[in-house]
């Protein structure tokens, strides 16, 4: 595939002072279908040194015209649909149609998103005496993961130069190419240069170094939680401003009114999807006792019909983790219904759509985050027991409720510790707050809310 062998750095692709590469490797068939460079601390400090420098500018430039740059950022985006969908197909190995439908439709919503908040969004108000201004926060660290890897990315730099920040993004060692694809379109939607700078590089240096910079104002980090535990720590001593989208472990609830077929059938779609490669999957479902049976059964029935449609995972190291999980489940004394740990294929980093029943909520796969497509089904007794066991681990990212009357959902619903559920399917909004409770993260994406992190509040007397 084609890849730039420079960094984006100040307006220009530049070659990178470390001289290092990163091979970006097909997951579907193990081959090397690009090299991109693997910045070292010198490439980053050059990129928040360039971020800094195209502050002031940028920060004082007028909404309207942010807005516009966002709305032709959209448009060069959508102009490149296809070839997004072509790029994150072949680096993260996600079928085509999904890549489509998902990795590429979404961010270009998101885009489209801020470029109408930045236009109408009250950057200055009053409230009595004073006149508040929301600033932009300065320079941004983006980091972002390989699971979403374009959608990751608009999330975090649409909202920040909406805001008037500038940006260093260090997107995911295993999906650069997209994210190169993504300078070219703000390069050509006419952002000013320094304003949005890329660095390609591995997470222990160009990540780390990013991270503990002392120019950058604000770390914005999509990805695992051990990780973002070391970045929140790096952030706290120096005080600068942190935003986390860490793991989540999400319930799908199924009460006794739900359409229990459809509750089962969406519920399985939204695991296997991406490979189950999403940090809101729906991971656990919890069914009553009484329905436990036929559950289990609908369950199989829709895991065995995805075969080998789902895509692989994204590496090597992803694929034994995953396999790791479904050995334990089974050495934890869960009951495989469908799928399992061997590969089906030679090549190719794929694991079998997998389905556990007789999942107790103290199991390792009812607690940890699994990162591949597996579903654990757990039962519960009442009511109680379901919001026992659905409120019973670290994170709360995500969820969903199923019910026959929609009250008996949104009550359930507001009782869960967990920032977006989906009512009886729910469909998806580019505009609701995304993010977590507990241990899945610090702030929220999308929407105004994702707008709010990237500004700080003055106020004026009078
Ligand atoms: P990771 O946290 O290691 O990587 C995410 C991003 O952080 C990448 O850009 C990486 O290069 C960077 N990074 C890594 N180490 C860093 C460091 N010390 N300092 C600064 N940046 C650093 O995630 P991973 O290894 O790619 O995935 C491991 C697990 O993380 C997955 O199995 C899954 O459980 C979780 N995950 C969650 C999400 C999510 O959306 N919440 C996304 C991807 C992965």
């Amino acid at each position: 595939m084609k890849a730039h062998d420079g960094i984006y750095l100040d307006g220009a692709w530049r070659p990178a002072l470390s001289g290092e590469v990163i091979d970006v490797v097909d997951p579907v068939d193990e081959q090397v279908i690009a090299r991109v460079p693997a910045a070292g601390a010198e490439d980053v400090d050059a990129a928040v040194r360039a971020a800094r420098a195209a502050l002031p500018g940028w920060a004082a430039t007028a909404p309207a015209e942010r807005a516009a740059r966002l709305s032709a950022l959209r448009d060069a985006l959508a102009a490149r649909k296809d070839e997004i969908a072509e790029t994150v197909t072949a680096e993260l190995g996600a079928p085509l149609a999904f890549s489509q439908a998902v990795h590429a439709a979404v961010p270009i919503a998101v885009a489209g998103s801020y470029a109408d908040l930045a236009a109408r969004h009250a950057f200055e108000e009053k409230v009595g005496n004073s006149t508040v201004f929301h600033e932009p926060v300065g320079v941004v660290a983006a980091i972002t993961p390989w699971n979403y890897p374009l959608h990751q990315v608009v999330a975090k730099v649409a909202p920040a130069l909406a805001a008037g920040c500038t940006v260093v993004l260090k997107p995911a060692e295993d999906t650069p190419l997209v994210a190169q694809l993504f300078a070219e379109a703000v390069h050509d939607a006419g952002v000013p240069a320094g304003v949005f700078n890329l660095v390609t590089g591995l997470g222990p240096v160009a990540g780390q170094a990013l991270a503990e910079h002392p120019g950058v104002d604000l770390v914005s980090f999509t990805g695992s939680t051990a990780v973002g535990r070391t970045i929140a720590a790096t952030a706290g001593a120096a005080v600068k401003k942190v935003a986390l989208e860490l793991g989540g472990k999400s319930a799908n609830v199924i009460l006794r009114s739900a359409d229990l077929a459809k509750a089962v059938n969406v519920g399985v779609a939204n695991v296997m999807s991406n490979s189950g490669q999403t940090c809101s999957a729906w991971t656990r479902m919890l069914v009553h006792r009484d329905q436990y049976d036929e559950a289990v059964e609908l369950a199989r029935t829709a895991a065995a019909k995805y075969g080998d449609r789902i895509g692989p995972l994204v590496n090597a190291k992803q694929q034994a983790r995953v396999r790791g999980y479904i050995e334990k489940g089974v050495a934890e004394g869960a009951r495989l219904v469908a799928g399992g740990a061997e590969p089906p294929r030679e090549r190719g980093y794929f694991v079998s759509p997998t389905v556990f029943a007789d999942v107790t909520p103290e199991m390792t796969i009812a607690q940890e985050e699994i990162f591949g497509p597996v579903l654990s089904v757990l039962r519960y007794e009442d009511e109680e027991d379901a919001l026992r066991i659905a409120n019973g681990t670290v994170y709360g990212l995500a969820g969903a409720v199923w019910a026959g009357d929609e009250a008996e959902a949104v009550a359930f619903a507001r009782r869960m510790d967990t920032g977006q559920v989906d009512i009886n399917g729910g469909r998806f909004n580019p505009l609701a707050p995304f993010g977590g409770y507990k241990q899945s993260g610090v702030g929220r994406e999308l929407g105004a809310h994702g707008l709010a992190e990237y500004l700080q509040t003055k106020s004026l007397q009078f």
